[in-house]
């Protein structure tokens, strides 16, 4: 009997674990953290070994295939053993993949990925399909496919999720975008990153669809560097000439075998130039999937978006309160500054991740009236804004931050909470850090 080994006991790890023993593997599933309980669960109703808190290596090292967590880096001691020994070690992206002939649509990017699943999730269930979604939000794929009979799955992919990827293919395959983020897990190498995103396309043939934005500089280069068989569907904010999806005006155009389609930017229920990326993404998508173009129309303006990202909380006394507590680097928050329409009272700092703030300064300045830094430590954001933003001021916690931006806003404001920056000094994760945020605004 084949010997599985699976390196953490998290929502990917403990699906894996569930399909493995499914297809009657000898499984064993190793964390070196606890477990939750709601994932002993699952290994407990069947059977399935496992330890908390250690690595046993014996154990292990005696396995012939090990699917390995994306939270554990390649550079592990303990990874890097099992690899001298030989034995391969996947993802429970490619370890699923073998089990199932569903259709997927996988979705890759530094910024966007969960708006753009979760936006095509939308599209495909508004059109019936038997669809489940995947990756980093909902259940993991090898869950569904253990537990689950869909036809379809939109997947969500980090570039962690990519890396342990050797012979899955996706069906239509989605960049959205190549900006740096985690170089820390690419020996601060931007190129290796940019491969690790690319490998979405690894497996990809004729048949295949490879949607990708063509403003994108990084990806167009590295497009040059390799041979791709699929079929290519860029989509532009900037061109028009050999483009799948444009812009004109305030115009939307979508054109996959001749289809036509075009919509007013106005009329997409997420706002912000990044959004009409992701849109023009989910379009194509919805057209390769042959969805009717009434429901992709409507899928794209009915959208509810999703939590943390430019989700509107509420308007108190004319001042709208955003929560993008998602923007954890620069470039997603130049995105939520860049979508704004009235004067900003903004709420920015945490964990600085070497942070480069001179790219936001022209929005700053036609933007931002004022700037709260939510932070144990913001000499960074002081060092930049003091003396271009009017008023700038600290902040402790979510409720003093609210209540600054409450006393320095005035009716017409928005009040935007997109941090730039890890939440870790004061928070949970931006989740707990995007809660009470809310939690705060509800209670003006
Ligand atoms: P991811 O899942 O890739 O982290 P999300 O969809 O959660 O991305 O969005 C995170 C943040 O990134 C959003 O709050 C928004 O500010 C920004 N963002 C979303 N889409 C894009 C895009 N296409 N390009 C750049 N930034 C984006």
């Amino acid at each position: 009997m084949k010997r599985i080994v699976v390196l953490g006991g998290g929502e990917s790890g403990a699906g894996a674990a569930v399909l493995a023993h499914k297809k009657e593997f000898d499984v064993f599933l190793s964390d070196s953290s606890a477990i939750k309980p709601r994932y002993k669960e699952w290994l407990n109703k069947y059977g399935i070994r496992f330890e908390e808190g250690k690595h046993t290596e014996e154990l292990i090292l005696n396995a012939d295939e090990v699917i390995k967590s994306p939270g554990i880096p390649d550079n592990a001691p303990l990874v890097v053993k099992i690899r001298e020994k030989g034995i391969p070690v996947i993802s429970e992206i490619e370890f699923a993949g073998r089990y199932t002939n569903a259709y997927t649509v996988c979705i890759t990017g530094s910024n966007g990925k969960t708006t753009t699943t979760s936006l095509i999730y939308h599209m495909m269930q508004k059109a019936g399909l038997n669809v489940g979604l995947a990756g980093n939000i909902g259940n993991s794929f090898a869950y569904q496919v253990a537990e689950c009979s869909y036809d379809y799955y939109v997947i969500e992919l980090s570039s962690f999720q990519l890396d342990g990827i050797y012979n899955f293919k996706p069906d239509i395959a989605i960049l959205l975008n190549i900006t740096p983020d985690h170089l820390d897990r690419y020996d601060y190498k931007m190129q290796n990153y940019v491969e690790s995103k690319f490998r979405i396309t690894k497996n990809l043939s004729e048949d295949d669809c490879f949607i990708f934005c063509s403003d994108d500089s990084v990806t167009v280069e590295q497009l040059k560097r390799i041979v791709l068989r699929a079929q290519q569907l860029p989509f532009s904010q900037r061109e028009k000439e050999n483009q799948t999806a444009w812009l004109e005006d305030l115009d939307m155009f979508i054109n996959y075998n001749n289809s036509d389609f075009s919509m007013s930017i106005n009329d997409l229920s997420l706002k912000g130039k990044h959004n009409v990326y992701n849109s023009m993404a989910a379009g194509i998508a919805g057209h390769v999937l042959n969805i009717r173009k009434d429901v992709i129309r409507e899928s794209l303006s009915d959208f509810q978006g999703v939590e943390h990202r430019l989700e509107r909380v509420l308007t108190v006394r004319g001042v709208t309160y955003i929560n993008d507590s998602k923007a954890t680097n620069v470039n997603s928050a130049w995105y939520a500054l860049e979508s704004m329409t009235t004067p900003v009272v903004w709420i920015a700092g945490g964990v600085d991740k070497g942070n480069d703030y001179s790219e936001l300064m022209e929005l700053v300045k036609t933007k931002v009236k004022a700037l709260i830094c939510l932070g144990t430590d913001n000499s960074k954001l002081h060092a930049a804004f003091d003396g271009v933003v009017p008023v700038v001021v600290d902040a402790l916690s979510a409720e003093e931050a609210v209540q600054q931006a409450y006393k320095l806003s005035a009716p017409g404001d928005t009040v935007l909470l997109s941090p730039a920056c890890a939440s870790f000094d004061l928070f949970d994760n931006y989740e707990d850090r995007g809660r009470k945020f809310k939690q705060a605004v509800r209670a003006l």
